[in-house]
């Protein structure tokens, strides 16, 4: 946070700026759902306000955005007068700033030391205020400017969370007359990642998180588009009532609220003293991304309602409550460049280099933008500062730009028409997303196909990382994969970065790599479409790599989880001379091209036609890095969540969470709301089990993980 100017006039100046700038982006925030900036970015403009209001009292102002509610009624909705004013919330960003709350409170009130406080999450929606007559809902209304909101009664009443009548406790008395009640409107997050796929399907820029959007949708005239959202609601607070039973706890408005029919989150917790309110805000902390809605922070509230009135409020939030903000995951940076990758199958990847930050618990500097498409729909350009965002173990992405900082100059960016690598074409198939390099002696291909070969779920060879092939390509030691059996110490012991002890180490991780099963050969060989699962049905079913090569077309196909297009794939690799030049090499090598524990070779081919072809020309498709790990395969399984706990039966840990990636899906570590599908092995984890139960999550038994993956499908259902 920038340091309070110490001029007078300067600060002064600031000041205005500071107003001028916070009131822009509340409008874009609570009025238009479009803001501009972070949340991050705004409360640290807020935060630079109040330093400065403190250093300078005679600059405060009864108006100031650190003073009041922020956002205002908007002309579109009929408005609607809140009972009592509906406030907002004192921030703590960390643990300091919690125990400077506790220790303010227990100024005021010293008994609220080790006093109960309830604990609950922040829903990161908007505000809402539900009123019931005669136990009928007759009216929603938004916050507004925490005195006048708008009516959206009709929006709210197609949201099936929030019950158009109570169901009053008989056990409580008379049922008041009116009864208000506080919460929040959400959008899922599952349903907002179908809104999106839905808005990407019909080419439609996508939306920039559950919050915007929720309030997107609310604030519609037609009600029709509001039911089609699925929002959703959890009541987090008993407003007025016009008669009724004597409350005096929040606990029990909630426990009232819940006998009512309305929802209240299930994670609401009643703790004693400070340490466990602080504990619950560092688990939730933790466990944010285990919801299936998000959360941007705890609320700890002081739960005697004697003691709330004791403690009162300021112009714009009780001094009884508090809200634990977790660290942002976005922030906005600069995009420097738009660069563009060649992978070893020759595809270009544009991705942005940004000026690095710090989000979601780790500093983001290069972040992928997918294709030549997705650069043009998030309209992101070079100079432009963009939003990047990065949520529990997702990778960053970059949202889109802040378009009030682009200057006039910006242009968008084209897509390059020439490798970065070797300077040849780069060509976009007609119908398809993807770009690449059509040059097989393309560098950068050569580098990715070694790197790949290297790679742990192929050849795994320790220290034969990206940087070591570029510096050795670049030396002129390697030009395919098997030129790495050749590598001696002498050459590398004069490059940069090559001790003998390392030097050593690589030869020695090589020498060991020669055994690898014939299973993982294939895998490093890079055969389009053929990846890990397909690599060991062959290697199982032909047992040495000679069987293979003389095998037909129709027998390849034969083989149980391999069919046509592999098959054809496999057949192409083998004919082309150049596949079978660095084939011959890795034999000379010693590389045991053979499956143990395979079908004792020959294979279904026979033996008797392996002469026939090695050593035979043919032309074809040559280079095979493609697909290995199947970037190519058919990405059944993209934009999925699938966690696979156990052992999964032919598949090692790091192989199953490959095959899924290699499908376009993410392999977390844990369950979550956003998981889309568990895969059950033997010796599954505890939690991971009861957590999908939990959620309510398919649970895939082991022996069906290869259906799972190839049909996209939860198997069975
Ligand atoms: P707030 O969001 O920090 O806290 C108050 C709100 O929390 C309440 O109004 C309620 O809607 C919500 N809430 C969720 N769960 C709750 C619970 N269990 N109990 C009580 N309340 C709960 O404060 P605010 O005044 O609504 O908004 C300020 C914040 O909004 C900023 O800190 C910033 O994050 C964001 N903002 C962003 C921009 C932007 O341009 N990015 C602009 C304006 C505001």
């Amino acid at each position: 946070m920038p340091e309070a100017s110490s001029d007078a006039g300067g600060a002064a100046r600031r000041v205005e700026e500071l107003r001028a700038l916070i009131a822009h982006h509340d409008e874009r925030y609570y009025q238009l759902d479009s803001p501009e900036v972070t949340d991050a970015d705004y409360d640290a403009l807020i935060g630079e306000l109040r330093l400065l209001e403190d250093d300078h009292p005679e600059l405060e102002s009864a108006d100031s955005p650190t003073r009041r509610v922020a956002g205002a009624p908007s002309a579109l909705f009929s408005p609607v007068e809140h009972r009592s004013p509906m406030m907002s919330l004192d921030d703590a960003f960390g643990v300091d700033e919690l125990h400077a709350w506790f220790d303010r409170m227990a100024r005021i009130a010293p008994e609220t030391a080790d006093a109960a406080f309830v604990c609950e999450l922040k829903i990161d929606g908007l505000a809402m205020s539900l009123v019931y007559e005669d136990g009928r809902l007759v009216q929603a209304g938004t916050r507004g400017d925490g005195v006048t909101g708008d009516d959206v009664t009709a929006n709210v009443a197609t949201i099936a969370a929030v019950p158009d009548r109570l169901s009053w406790p008989k056990k409580r008395g008379p049922r008041p007359s009116v009864v208000e009640v506080r919460g929040e409107v959400y959008m899922p997050v599952s349903s907002f990642e179908q809104l999106n796929q839905r808005q990407l399907d019909a080419g439609l820029k996508t939306f920039a998180n559950p919050r915007n959007s929720a309030a997107g949708s609310l604030r519609q005239k037609d009600s029709r588009i509001t039911a089609s959202r699925e929002l959703s609601f959890w009541s987090y607070q008993l407003g007025a009532m016009d008669g009724g039973p004597v409350i005096a706890s929040h606990s029990d408005g909630l426990e009232l609220l819940r006998q009512c029919g309305l929802p209240v989150d299930p994670h609401v917790t009643v703790v004693r003293g400070t340490a466990d309110a602080e504990a619950f805000c560092r688990r939730w902390e933790e466990h944010r991304h285990d919801l299936d809605y998000e959360i941007d922070g705890v609320v700890i509230k002081l739960d005697d309602l004697e003691l709330q009135r004791r403690l009162g409020s300021t112009s714009r939030a009780p001094r009884w409550a508090i809200a634990f903000k977790f660290p942002p995951e976005e922030r906005t940076t600069k995009l420097l460049r738009i660069m563009v990758s060649i992978g070893r199958t020759g595809r270009a990847t544009p991705f942005a280099v940004l000026e690095p930050v710090f989000v979601g618990g780790s500093t983001v500097g290069l972040s992928t933008l997918h294709n030549e498409d997705q650069v043009r729909l998030k309209d992101v350009r070079p100079g432009d500062t963009v939003v990047v965002r990065k949520a529990g173990d997702v990778i960053p992405e970059v949202v889109g730009p802040v378009l009030s900082e682009r200057t006039k100059r910006s242009r968008p960016w084209h897509f390059p028409e020439k490798c970065p690598s070797c300077g040849g074409p780069l060509v976009r198939l007609p119908g398809e997303s993807d770009t690449f390099c059509t040059n097989i002696d393309c560098p950068a291909q050569r580098v990715q196909r070694i790197v790949h070969f290297a790679s742990r779920g192929a050849l795994d060879i320790e220290g034969l990382g990206e940087k070591r092939v570029v510096q050795l390509v670049e030396a002129g030691l390697l030009s395919d994969p098997s030129d790495i059996y050749s590598l001696g110490a002498a050459p590398l012991v004069t490059l940069e970065r090559f001790g003998d002890l390392s030097v050593d180490n690589l030869l020695g991780a090589i020498e060991a790599s020669k055994a690898r099963p014939l299973s993982r050969l294939l895998v490093g060989l890079g055969i389009r479409h053929l990846g890990p699962t397909g690599s060991r049905a062959l290697a199982r079913a032909y047992g040495s790599l000679d069987a293979l090569m003389v095998a037909e077309l129709a027998e390849l196909a034969a083989v149980e989880g391999i069919g046509p297009v592999i098959a054809d794939s496999v057949v192409e690799f083998v004919a082309s001379g150049a596949n079978r030049r660095v084939i011959d090499k890795l034999r000379r090598a010693g590389v045991a091209l053979v499956e143990p524990g395979g079908r004792a070779a020959p294979g279904p081919g026979g033996a008797a036609r392996a002469e026939e072809v090695t050593g035979g020309g043919g032309a074809g498709h040559a280079g095979g890095g493609d697909g290995a790990l199947g970037d190519e395969l058919p990405q059944t399984l993209q934009g999925r969540s699938v966690v696979v706990t156990g052992t999964v039966p032919g598949y090692t840990r790091e192989e199953a969470e490959e095959a899924i990636l290699a499908r376009g899906g993410k392999s977390p570590g844990s369950v979550s709301a956003r998981t889309w599908a568990v895969v059950l092995g033997t010796d599954p984890g505890a939690a991971k089990l009861r957590k999908a139960e939990e959620l309510g999550i398919p649970i895939v038994e082991g022996p069906r993980f290869q259906e799972l993956l190839d049909g996209g499908e939860i198997p069975g259902s």
